[in-house]
């Protein structure tokens, strides 16, 4: 059964709290704001390992192949010489079927288990079991190493026949929320020429690139290709530190 074509866009909200800073200790590094830290996640210089954490609650566990092309992308771009390290555990499900920001700060905020430290950057990816404030959103991006994926809107439009697949759909997602914690576009790597979308953010004007607003809107009913970084993307993160 063919469905509607696919309306979801990845939203990155810009989550500044002055109460969440007060329960930080001096000098921590997670928790800041979005693109904060995209050239120490870009470079080696300070850190020259990056670990993932990915919580996920039941039912969501994100399938290897997305993991591995999200390996695969982010050793294209960013300079980790001694090596990206994911570590996956089940979390609880929520009894939310909606959930809003403050519920998913909440979360990670009770369960993540690793932080930046010594000469390891750390991202928490945490993937819930339901819906984001009512809407069709895939994910978000909010602080400086954190974002989350709603895994109901993905399944709900994913793996029937005439959709895209769900590891594409997730591969795509991880790659371009990624693509907001390395500062795209112009938050946290500036521009070099200017290819930032005005109406839509932290996001890039061209359609085909992995950074555009709603960049899965290009899914047609067969999809098989996750979309790539456009040339202007990619000179933003190299003069940042990336490659
Ligand atoms: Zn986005
Ligand atoms: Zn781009």
């Amino acid at each position: 059964m063919r469905r509607n074509f696919i309306l979801y866009y990845l939203f990155c909200v810009f989550f500044i709290s002055g109460s969440c800073k007060k329960e930080q200790a001096e000098g921590f590094f997670d928790y800041r704001t979005l693109g904060a830290s995209a050239h120490d996640l870009l470079s080696s210089a300070k850190y020259p390992s990056l670990q993932i954490e990915i919580q996920y609650m039941p039912g969501y566990a994100p399938d290897a192949s997305a993991l591995n092309n999200l390996v695969t992308f982010l050793n294209s771009r960013i300079n980790k010489p001694s090596g990206i390290n994911i570590i996956q555990e089940e979390i609880g499900p929520s009894s939310l079927s909606v959930s809003s920001l403050n519920n998913i700060v909440n979360i990670e905020r009770s369960y993540r288990n690793y932080f930046t430290g010594n000469d390891v950057i750390s991202v928490y990816v945490l993937i819930t079991n339901g819906y984001y404030s009512g809407n069709n959103i895939l994910a978000i991006s909010y602080w400086n190493t954190s974002f989350c994926v709603f895994g109901k809107p993905i399944d709900d439009n994913t793996d029937q026949p005439g959709d895209v697949s769900r590891s594409v759909l997730l591969t795509t997602i991880l790659e371009h929320e990624f693509g907001h914690l390395m500062g795209l576009v112009d938050q946290g790597s500036p521009m070099l020429t200017n290819h930032r979308d005005p109406a839509n953010g932290a996001h890039c004007s061209n359609p085909d690139c992995l950074m555009y607003y709603n960049v899965e809107a290009g899914f047609t009913d067969i999809i098989s290709a996750v979309p790539s970084l456009d040339a202007n993307c990619i000179a933003d993160l190299k003069a940042n530190g990336g490659k």
